[in-house]
Parts: structure tokens; C-alpha cells; sequence
């Protein structure tokens, strides 16, 4: 491939000492399936190769410490730990899936060419709370699954992916295999449920009977060691009920890299990373394009599933190859795309325009006012999205219920950029979801097949505190090699656009 030869000054200068509060690592391709990744303190060059339809990687090169050497996923494991460790240095963090999660990265085809991931600490955009990166906190969502179908483990030591969700809701709702399904490198993968299935189904927690309806329920942005917090501390009593009777993984589900949004409800979705999605984050440039493509605008974010790349299946499109005549149900998802109801159609097609008065929004938080406007606002957008799914539940658009149903819910990620996932907003945030997943429960149990539903709580990514005293960019620096350049979505690093 031809590289611009300016892009090894981008990584000398953002992988040296004198950025190193900023940058935690800095990741490039070197080549077809070779990548490098380095920090102020080491570097490691990796391969990949297909072997038996999944990739293997392969250390080819190590200088000082090896920035993505530690991949454990049981760092900073409970609310208080995560408190008393915050703001972790490179040496003490963990980096789960590393390898597998930048290689999927860079093979999306407009991939930028140098990827800049933020230290634990960094303060940027004005929010307390951040995700982005690979390190644990901002990687680690939660994932709790209940009723029917669904093992009664409580709560397990191990983690899984979000690229694992879609091919374990397919298999708890006994879904046929696609039978041109792809996998990770590719090459055809027998058995798999989606058409391209670079996850894995969890087939550990199922009991193998299968549910004749699954409910999930999205909370963006989730940090999981909160989301355990406030269900222990007996706030959060609708899910409580959930995991008494169901399974939690402890270490929560690791998002692919990056762990933002957009690229992880898709990833969720599909069982597809960002990099074979289509949809690689919230903001990109394609190749030859001068304005990046943004799927968090107004005018992006209601069409975002048409970004879906050819050969990409939603959960939504497989239950209606098993299940002839099904409805699914998506509100306020970005990746709608299969779903009979969607929130977000609501708005393409110009039959809604508007959100519910503040006035009209069920379980907001007491204390909203001190938790800034943007509460208010998103907590209408919530009302609004769980007044959809129980109106679907509730026979407004046919007499079929809901085989699947998909509701995100976003206040827990606005909260907890703004309180920062250790503050009252973020806690908060979650107290309200779980009143609203309640309302939800509620009209499941009277339409009679409580028993035969299961429940998922899941995130896209996860939610770190930052250190509010280090706000500074890397934007001089990198102007001061006076090439030409374009940053989008905080670290895409386009040479040759500006
Ligand atoms: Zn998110």
C-alpha cells in the first residue's frame, strides 16, 4: 500500500515522551495483516494469518515494553477498585483482545491512516466521562441475560464481546444458520447465524430451549462496574430481578476497537466488528471525500444503517429468515435495519418530529436539575423510546408480539460523560433505565408470555473518568509538522485531507 512518508513523523511525534499524558497508544498498519503499535515507553509489531477460519497473531517485534502486551480482562474489576485506581497509567492498564481488535480495525477501506488513542486520563471535549479507547474501563460494558433459554448462573468470572451478542440472542431464539455465512478471515463459517459472523454465540449460559421472545435493552454507555453498584445497592430492583433468575458476565462484554458508539450498537447487531460492519465509528472520511461522514448529526444519525456494507446481516433480518412473518421491534437504534417498528423510521419518513414534553416523562430523576440540561433532554428521548417498544407491546401496530425487541436507551452514556461514571448523574442515569426496563417487564407479564421471554442488559462500550486538570490537545504539535491533515472522531488521523 502507499504510504505518505510525513505518517512515520504523525507517529514519531505522537508516540514520544513529550505527549505521552495524551496518547496511549499510537496503531498503524504496516502492511497486508501487519500492524504496529507504540507508546512513549515501547513498541510491537504483530501479524495475523488464517488458520481454520479464525486469525492467529504472532509478536514478530518487541522494543521496551510492549504496549498491548497485557490483554487481561479482570483489571479494575468493582465500582470501589475502579474509584481508588482511576486515572491508570499505560503499566497498570489492560488492553482485552488487542490484537484481534485493531487488525478488525484497519481493514475497513476507509480506515484512517494513523489511529491515536487517548491515555486513561485525558480530558477532552469537555466530558468527565470518555470512551474511545481499548483500555479496560472504556472497553468493558455489561451483559446480563435472563429467562427464558437463559442459564441461571448469577454472576460468572469471565467476560465476552459485544461482537458475541447478536449470535447468542440468534441462537437463544433457535435461529436457522445462515448457510452463506463468512467469519472472521472470510472464509465461509458453517453453522454461523449471520451472514458475516466474526462473533461467537455463548452457548455456556443457554439452557439449548429457546425463547419465544427476546427483549433487550441497550444502556449506552453503561460503565458495568456501576451498572453491579447500583443493582446491589438495591436501586436498581427491575434489574435485580433479572439477575436473580439469570446470568451476568463479571467481567463485563469488551467492545471492539473503538469502543464508541455507533460502531458498537452496529457490532452488537450484526456479530460483525467495525471494521467489516461498515460502520467503523461515528465519524470517518471516505476515500477522495473532503467532509467526514457524522452519524451523530441530526442529519446522519436517522439513516445511519444505510453505512451497512454489502454481505453484513442485522439480528433483525435473521429472525425473519427462521421466522416467517415475524416483528421486531428497534427504538431509538441507529441499526434498525430488519425491524419492523423503528423509531428512527418514525422520523425518516417525516411521521415524527418531535419528542414528549418534559412534563410527560415517566421516572426522571429527582435531582435533574443539577444534572445540566442535556438530562432532561435525553430523558425524554428515553421516554420516548420505551413509550414505542410498549405501545408495540401493546397491540398499537398489529396483534403479533414483539419477537424481538431492541431498546437503547442513551441517558446512561450522556450521564456519564457528564458526571463522569463515578458521579450522582450517572447513577442516576441507571436508577431511571431500570425503572423504565420495569415498565417494560410490566408489559411483557400482561401479555401472558412472561415465561416465555428473555431479557438482555447490555452497553456498546463502557465509561472511564478522566482527569479534569488534563484538558490539553496534541493539535499544536501536530500542526507544527506543517503537513497537511485531517482528525476526525478524536484519533482518525487522515494525511493528505484538510
Ligand atoms: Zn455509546
Amino acid at each position: 500500500m502507499p504510504v505518505d512518508p510525513a505518517l512515520d513523523d504523525f507517529e514519531n511525534l505522537l508516540s514520544d515522551s513529550a505527549l505521552g499524558e495524551l496518547v496511549e497508544v499510537t496503531l498503524r498498519p504496516l502492511g497486508p495483516n501487519t500492524y504496529r503499535a507504540r507508546s512513549e515507553d515501547g513498541w510491537v509489531v504483530f501479524s495475523r494469518s488464517a488458520a481454520d477460519g479464525a486469525w492467529v497473531f504472532e509478536e514478530l517485534e518487541v522494543g521496551g515494553r510492549n504496549p498491548l502486551g497485557d490483554q487481561a480482562t479482570d483489571r479494575f474489576l468493582g465500582h470501589a477498585h475502579e474509584r481508588s485506581m482511576r486515572f491508570p497509567h499505560r503499566s497498570t492498564n489492560a488492553y482485552p483482545h488487542a490484537y484481534d481488535s485493531v487488525a478488525q480495525f484497519f481493514d475497513a477501506r476507509y480506515a484512517p491512516d494513523l489511529l491515536v488513542t487517548h491515555t486513561a486520563a485525558h480530558f477532552t471535549g469537555g466530558y468527565l466521562g470518555q470512551h474511545g479507547s481499548l483500555g479496560t474501563v472504556q472497553a468493558r460494558a455489561p451483559f446480563l441475560a435472563s429467562g427464558a433459554g437463559v442459564r441461571q448462573l448469577g454472576v460468572v468470572d469471565r467476560a465476552t464481546r459485544v461482537v458475541n451478542i447478536a449470535p447468542t440472542i440468534a441462537a437463544l431464539m433457535g435461529l436457522d444458520p445462515n448457510p452463506a455465512a463468512t467469519g472472521p478471515t472470510g472464509a465461509p463459517r458453517p453453522g454461523a447465524f449471520l451472514a458475516r459472523q466474526d462473533g461467537d454465540t455463548e452457548w455456556d449460559i443457554l439452557t439449548g430451549e429457546s425463547a419465544g421472545h427476546v427483549v433487550v435493552f441497550l444502556l449506552d454507555g453503561c460503565n458495568a462496574n456501576l451498572l453491579n453498584d447500583v443493582i446491589d445497592a438495591g436501586e436498581a430492583p427491575n434489574m435485580a430481578r433479572l439477575l436473580g433468575t439469570g446470568t451476568m458476565f463479571g467481567r463485563g462484554s469488551i467492545a471492539s476497537l473503538p469502543t464508541a458508539t455507533l460502531a458498537n450498537h452496529t457490532t452488537a447487531i450484526t456479530g460483525a466488528h467495525p471494521g467489516h460492519s461498515g460502520i467503523l465509528h461515528n465519524n470517518w472520511i471516505e476515500p477522495g471525500a473532503t467532509e467526514p461522514v457524522d452519524l451523530l448529526s441530526l442529519g446522519g444519525m436517522f439513516t445511519a444503517s444505510q453505512h451497512l456494507a454489502a454481505g453484513v446481516e442485522t439480528i433483525f433480518e435473521a429472525v425473519h429468515r427462521s421466522r416467517p412473518g415475524a416483528f421486531n421491534a428497534a427504538t431509538f437504534e441507529y441499526c434498525d435495519r430488519g425491524a419492523d417498528f423503528s423509531s428512527f423510521e418514525l422520523v425518516r419518513s417525516g411521521r415524527q418530529d418531535t419528542l414528549p414534553d418534559l412534563d410527560s416523562v415517566d421516572h426522571l430523576s429527582a435531582e435533574h436539575a443539577s444534572f445540566g440540561d442535556l438530562y432532561r433532554f435525553i430523558s425524554r428521548v428515553d421516554h420516548q423510546s420505551t413509550t414505542h417498544l410498549l405501545e408495540c407491546w401493546n397491540g398499537a401496530h398489529g396483534d403479533r408480539l414483539p419477537d424481538l425487541s431492541w431498546c437503547s436507551l442513551a441517558l446512561t452514556d450522556e450521564a456519564g460523560h457528564h458526571s463522569g461514571p463515578h458521579g450522582e448523574g450517572a447513577r442516576a442515569a441507571v436508577r431511571d433505565s431500570d425503572a423504565r426496563i420495569g415498565d417494560v417487564l410490566e408489559a411483557v407479564e400482561r401479555a401472558g408470555v412472561f415465561d416465555d421471554s428473555a431479557f438482555l442488559v447490555i452497553a456498546d462500550h463502557g465509561m472511564e473518568q478522566a482527569d479534569p486538570d488534563l484538558d490539553r490537545t496534541w493539535d499544536s504539535e501536530l500542526a507544527s509538522l506543517g503537513v497537511p491533515y485531517s482528525e476526525v472522531g478524536g484519533g482518525f488521523i487522515y494525511l493528505g485531507v484538510d
